[in-house]
């Protein structure tokens, strides 16, 4: 009997410290008790970078940016431009693959690629060293964690992102205001023209601080550095 016990508590002590080491890589929001919050935007540098710069530096707000490999190899300028006015810059890998439909064999080495190439690019053309990434379409399956964790990123997603839907720019307003919550990573996108965010972004910005929230990147929200 105590063996089966200790066996027991031997297996349920493993599953603790795996779910712990995972919790570890993967966040979708901050400290449930913390007023902060932070704003994301992803699938840039694109047609709508630059006026969100302008907006941000307006606010005087830092953002976190998940940046294609491929947009930063199309348009290194602006990439360059989100780093030097003090953003925080971060891989969402380098074309966008959709990993929930993707199911061949070299599943586990498309994944390491994307975001491996996607990290040299950034490296290499922007001269940040990334250590934090999303998956498109947020994909967060254990092979996409472990993928993500052997090159040494946090994968992060978001608790609350909706402006891709086909609403119109008031209603998006009024959702996104409702999301606010201590912890609360928001999802924008900027690689189109994206008018509906824009048109609200500024009144957005303002209203998480009326509401006594601090907005912060996301490495300042999750307090993580980069892994050694
Ligand atoms: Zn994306």
């Amino acid at each position: 009997m105590d063996k089966i016990k200790k066996s027991i508590l031997f297996f349920v002590v493993i599953c603790l410290f795996a779910c712990l080491s995972n919790a570890k890589t993967f966040y979708a929001n901050g400290h449930p008790e913390v007023k902060q919050v932070a704003l994301t935007f992803d699938d840039g540098p694109g047609k709508a970078t630059k006026r969100v710069l302008e907006i941000l530096e307006e606010k005087n707000v830092k953002a976190t940016f998940f940046m294609l490999g491929v947009r930063v190899e199309n348009d290194t300028e602006t990439a360059k431009e989100v780093a030097a006015a003090g953003h925080e810059i971060a891989n969402h890998t380098y074309e966008h693959v959709n990993f929930y439909s993707y199911n061949a064999a070299d599943k586990m080495s498309i994944m390491e690629r994307e975001i491996s190439q996607a990290k040299k690019i950034i490296k290499d053309m922007v001269g940040v060293d990334t250590y934090l990434m999303r998956f498109p379409y947020g994909y967060s399956k254990p092979d996409g964690l472990e993928a993500a964790q052997k090159q040494g990123y946090y994968v992060i997603n978001w608790s609350f992102g909706m402006d891709w839907e086909d609403v119109s720019a008031q209603e998006m307003h009024i959702k996104y205001k409702q999301a606010i919550k201590n912890g609360a990573i928001f999802l924008m996108h900027d690689l189109s023209k994206n008018d509906k965010i824009l048109s609200f972004l500024r009144d957005f910005i303002d209203e998480i601080r009326a509401e006594g929230y601090e907005i912060v990147t996301v490495s300042e929200l999750l307090n993580l550095k980069q892994k050694i």
